[in-house]
C-alpha cells in the first residue's frame, strides 16, 4: 500500500484520483495484515484496489465527478465496493478514480475535476468514462480498478491505456450503490493489466444481491477455474490451446472509418488466435450503426428520469441563490450539472415526452430487440465475437470537446454489446506508430465471461 500511495503522490499531473486519503488506505493495509497473521485471509486480502468514483464508498467522496455531487460523503458502501473491501475479499482501498461526469463520455474531460491524462502520452486522453481506473493500473499507481460499462466505459479507457477491462453480462455484478447513469445498461466490473487478474475480481464481485432486483441468481462460478485450460477439455496438446474455439469476425466492426493501424494490430491478433488453434469465420451484425441512435436515444432518455433525484434538496449542490423552491431547484440544477450532462437530461426528456415517445423512445427499443437477437444469429456460427473495442486510438485533449456527434460516433463498436447486455472485454493487442496502444474487442454470449477470459488469458 505504501508503495503504491508513493506513486500515487509522485504521479498526482495525471489527475486519475478525485479522492485519495492515505491515512484511511494504510489502516485499512493494517488491518489486511493482522487478517493474514491470523490466517484469516483470502487470495485478494491486502491487495490494493483504486474505486472509480461512481460506486459510493463509505468515509470517501463520492462524486461522480460532478459539482452536484462535490462534497457527497455516502452513509453506506455500494455492493461492489463492500465485496471488495477489508470485510469481504480483503483489498484496499486506494482512492477514488475520476471519471466523466456521471459516466457520460468517451474521453474523461467531462469531469468537473478536469481530465485524467493517458499515462502513454499526457496530451492524449485516457478514454472514458472510466479514465481515472484505466491511467490508474496503466501507470502503475494501482493493481486493480473499478469501472463500469454503459457504453463502453470499460473496454474503451482499457483499450486506449493498454490494459484489460470486461464488462460482465448485465446483471451478472450488483448495480447497488453504483450512482445509476443508465439502469437498464449500466454494469461494473474490473480492471486489471491482464485476464488473469480480472477473473480473481470477478471472483470476488459477481453474484445475486438482495438489493438490486435486476441482478441474477446463479449457482457460484469460479472465474479462474478455465485459465490455462485447454479449450476443447478433451485435446492434450499444448501447442494449440484454443484448437476448436470458433471465434466470429463481425464484418460491419471492420468498415470504412476504421483507422489502418488499429485495422493491421486486430488482424494481426486474429492471426495469433489462429496460431493459438482457433479459426475465424466471418459473421454481421447488420444493425451495428443502428446503435449509436438507438442508445443515444435510450440512455439520455433513462439519465434523465435517473437524474431528477438531483434536486438540491436531500443531498448534494444547492444554489445559494434562490426565492423560492422552483428557483431552487432549477437553479442548483443549472449551476451543479456540466454542459455534456444538461444536453443528456434535455434530449432525454425531450424523447420522452407526449407526443414524441413513440417516434423516439419507442422506435429505439425495438431497434434494440433486434441488436440481440442479431448477436444470437452471430452466435450460432461462433463461439465469441471478436473486432476492435474503437475505430480509432486515444485522441488529442481537445480535439473532438467541440464535437458531439465525432464523439459519440467513436463509440460504435462498444454500444452494442450493452444494448444486448452481453458480456464484453477489451486486451490489449499492439500500439500504433507513435506508442498509442490498440485494443481488441471480445463479447461473449450470456454468461460466458470465463470462457472469455480464458480465451484471452492463453492469448496474453
Ligand atoms: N461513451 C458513452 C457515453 O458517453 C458510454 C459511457 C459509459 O459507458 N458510461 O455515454
Amino acid at each position: 500500500t505504501n508503495y503504491f500511495l508513493n506513486r500515487m503522490s509522485a504521479s498526482t499531473s495525471l489527475n486519475a484520483f478525485i479522492d485519495v486519503q492515505p491515512e484511511l488506505s494504510l489502516a485499512q493495509a493494517k488491518q489486511a495484515d493482522l487478517l493474514i497473521a491470523q490466517g484469516n485471509h483470502g487470495k485478494l486480502t491486502g491487495i490494493p484496489i483504486a474505486h472509480k468514483d461512481v460506486f459510493v464508498t463509505k468515509g470517501w467522496k463520492s462524486t461522480a465527478a460532478s459539482k452536484m455531487l462535490g462534497n457527497y460523503m455516502s452513509p453506506f458502501d455500494a455492493t461492489v465496493v463492500e465485496k471488495l473491501g477489508i470485510s469481504g475479499s480483503g483489498m484496499v482501498c486506494l482512492g477514488k478514480t475520476n471519471m466523466d461526469e456521471f459516466a457520460m463520455g468517451s474521453s474523461n474531460e467531462n469531469s468537473a475535476f478536469g481530465p485524467a491524462l493517458n499515462p502513454w502520452n499526457t496530451q492524449y486522453v485516457p478514454g472514458g468514462s472510466s479514465g481515472g481506473s484505466a491511467v490508474a493500473v496503466a501507470a502503475g499507481l494501482t493493481l486493480a480498478a473499478t469501472g463500469t460499462d454503459t457504453g463502453g466505459s470499460i473496454r474503451q479507457p482499457a483499450a486506449f491505456c493498454g490494459i484489460t477491462g470486461i464488462k460482465p453480462t448485465y446483471g451478472r455484478v450488483s448495480r447497488y450503490g453504483m450512482i445509476a447513469y443508465a439502469s437498464s445498461l449500466d454494469q461494473a466490473g474490473p480492471m486489471a493489466k491482464t485476464a488473469g487478474e480480472c477473473a480473481w475480481l470477478m471472483n470476488a464481485i459477481a453474484g445475486k444481491d438482495q438489493r438490486d432486483s435486476t441482478s441474477i441468481e446463479r449457482a457460484s462460478e469460479d472465474f479462474t477455474e478455465k485459465l490455462g485450460k485447454n479449450w476443447d477439455s478433451s485435446s492434450s496438446t499444448s501447442s494449440k490451446p484454443l484448437q476448436g474455439l470458433r471465434i466470429g469476425v463481425p464484418k460491419e466492426f471492420f468498415a470504412q472509418g476504421l483507422n489502418q493501424e488499429v485495422k493491421t494490430a486486430i488482424e494481426q491478433a486474429l492471426k495469433q488466435f489462429e496460431m493459438l488453434g482457433a479459426t475465424c469465420v466471418e459473421v454481421s451484425l447488420p444493425k451495428t450503426e443502428l446503435s449509436i441512435p438507438v442508445y443515444y436515444v435510450l440512455a439520455p432518455a433513462e439519465a434523465s428520469s435517473n437524474l431528477s433525484r438531483y434536486d438540491g434538496v436531500r443531498y448534494g449542490y444547492r444554489s445559494e441563490k434562490y426565492k423560492d423552491l422552483a428557483q431552487m431547484y432549477t437553479h442548483s440544477r443549472s449551476e451543479g450539472f456540466g454542459a455534456e450532462v444538461k444536453k443528456r437530461i434535455l434530449v432525454g426528456t425531450y424523447v420522452l415526452s407526449q407526443g414524441y415517445y413513440d417516434a423516439y423512445y419507442l422506435q429505439a427499443q425495438k431497434i434494440r430487440r433486434i441488436i440481440a437477437q442479431d448477436f444470437q444469429t452471430a452466435f450460432a456460427q461462433c463461439d465469441v465475437l471478436m473486432g476492435p473495442v474503437a475505430p480509432d486510438v486515444a485522441w488529442k485533449i481537445g480535439e473532438k470537446s467541440k464535437d458531439p456527434i465525432a464523439m459519440y460516433l467513436e463509440d460504435i463498436f462498444t454500444l452494442s454489446a450493452n444494448l444486448a447486455g452481453l458480456p464484453a472485454m477489451s486486451l490489449p493487442c499492439g500500439f500504433n506508430q507513435i506508442g498509442l496502444p490498440i485494443g481488441l474487442q471480445m463479447i461473449g454470449n450470456y454468461f460466458k465471461e470465463a470462457e472469455m477470459l480464458q480465451v484471452a488469458d492463453h492469448y496474453q
